[in-house]
């Protein structure tokens, strides 16, 4: 036995350990997921905002640009001027496209004349704007239509190519400060998740001292462990369990000491007789035999005890499993009621079997039959001296069959009716002995009827008598 206490390592069996990696994940994944969605949200409408700013400005001057003749000539400076201004303020390139596909005015002055027949400059010159930003190249590209104003024909497209590098920064210091932010909530759920998960397992921790403090004898107190309500269960539970150890230890040790004591009773007074047989030198053969005799019927007894034990040990559930087999009850009582029938006699008592049907039932024979035994013999031993009469009935349901033994004997004082099943337990500790009691008889015939799942009940009225009802299922129930 050790008295310490290995500690709660972080395994991965461990609660805590399962605990702290569930916090960890419910914590950190929504925290990411979030983390992504506003900084793309935020890329988004950036986007969004630059290209209406543009659009804005570029549609006053395509609107510019239709209303002169700007596209045969260019010869218009402030146009030029505004063309150039615009590209400026954007850091980016726009092109003027005419009707044609070519390109009159280029910022970067470098494809002038060529032609351009890309889909946004298409789809714009069917009179729609297209835009489009490109996060991999960095650019955002917008085309608009320039409509002839009277008669709403598409003369040329605007075309405005600008990089997004204005953006990417103003996302890239919100990421910047994001990721700070992460990192900080990071340590924090981590921390939390550990500081969680240890103050978890502290109830648990504390029942397991308490478990080993009692197992080594250091406390004698119930388990207590106060703060978390499944443990607190759990607590109660053992200490249950604890107690009804405590019972059956304190039930087998008196079991043990009423047994040495039983079996020394008939051992003794054998010693009795046989040392003052001893003492007499010249002792009649007469007294000998008349010890002798006396020998013999403590012999006998002590052998009693000893089978009726076995019998006891036995019917104990844990023992062997019974011999089931379908037995015919009715048959079963006729044959016992046949043995007991000379020892009735001799009683002066009247034996009668009544049998309201005829029952089979999945049976162990030997046990059932003992139990049975047991009943009746003590319905005729526990009998009046005159007159006395047993009755016996059996009957039976779908499920169960019934069997009651009833006498009119001495009857059982109501203090003793509930101990009349305890191992060695008499009312009348001189009577029993006298007709050859062990105290062991109902003890077996109840473990007995346990043994087939039935039940057993007694009823008594002292000096007029008792019943003993017996409920037993007709088929075996195997657990
Ligand atoms: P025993 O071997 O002494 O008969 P049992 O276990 O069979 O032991 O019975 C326990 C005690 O219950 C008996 O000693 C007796 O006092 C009482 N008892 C049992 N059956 C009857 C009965 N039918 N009528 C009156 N008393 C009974």
């Amino acid at each position: 036995m050790s008295l310490k206490l290995k500690k709660n390592k972080w395994k991965f069996k461990s609660i805590k350990f399962r605990v702290f990696l569930l916090i960890l994940i419910f914590g950190i994944t929504p925290m990411m997921v979030m983390r992504i969605g506003i900084l793309r949200n935020f890329e988004r409408r950036e986007v969004e905002s630059k290209t209406t700013q543009i659009a804005t400005q570029a549609k006053l001057l395509a609107a510019q640009i239709a209303s002169s003749n700007y596209l045969t000539k260019q010869n218009s400076e402030v146009i030029n001027a505004e063309v150039v201004q615009l590209s400026g303020l954007y850091d980016g390139r726009i092109m003027i496209i005419d009707e044609n596909y070519a390109i009159v005015k280029d910022t970067y002055d470098m494809d002038e004349g060529k032609i351009i027949t890309s889909n946004e400059v298409v789809t714009s010159f069917q009179g729609k704007s297209t835009s489009r930003y490109d996060r991999k190249l960095g650019y955002l590209e917008m085309t608009l239509p320039i409509t002839n104003p009277t008669t709403q024909k598409v003369m040329g497209v605007f075309v405005v190519n600008m990089s997004s590098n204005t953006i990417m920064t103003n996302y890239e210091y919100y990421r910047g400060q994001a990721n700070i932010f992460t990192l900080i909530l990071g340590i924090l759920i981590v921390v939390g998740a550990i500081a969680f998960s240890e103050l978890l397992v502290v109830p648990l921790k504390k029942l397991r001292y308490t478990l080993n403090q009692r197992r080594n004898g250091l406390a004698d107190e119930a388990v207590n462990t106060k703060g978390c309500q499944e443990v607190e269960d759990i607590a109660e539970e053992i200490n249950g369990l604890i107690t009804s150890m405590k019972v059956l230890d304190e039930s087998r040790q008196e079991f043990v000491s009423n047994v040495s004591h039983e079996l020394k009773t008939p051992i003794t007074s054998m010693k009795v007789l046989a040392d003052s047989l001893l003492a007499q030198e010249d002792a009649p053969a007469e007294l000998y035999r008349e010890f002798m005799e006396d020998i013999a019927a403590e012999v006998e007894r002590e052998s009693k005890i000893i089978s009726d034990l076995l019998s006891l040990v036995k019917m104990d559930k844990s023992a062997a499993k019974p011999d089931i087999a379908l037995v015919n009850i009715n048959e079963l009582l006729e044959v016992i009621m046949k043995r007991i029938e000379p020892i009735a006699k001799t009683a002066n008592v009247e034996l009668v079997l009544e049998s309201f049907r005829p029952v089979s039932a999945e049976v162990d024979e030997v046990k059932l039959s003992l139990a049975f035994s047991n009943l009746i013999e003590n319905a005729v031993k526990y009998n009046k001296e005159e007159g006395g009469w047993v009755r016996v009935t059996l009957n039976a349901d779908h499920q169960y069959f019934y069997l009651t033994v009833e006498d009119s004997g001495i009857g059982i004082p109501e203090d003793s009716i509930n101990h009349v099943f305890e191992r060695f337990y008499r009312v009348d500790k001189s009577h029993s002995r006298e007709i050859g009691g062990t105290g062991l008889g109902l003890a077996i015939t109840r473990n007995s009827i346990l043994l087939h799942k039935g039940a057993i009940k007694v009823h008594s009225e002292l000096n007029v008598g008792t019943t003993f009802s017996v409920r037993i299922p007709l088929n075996y129930i195997n657990n």
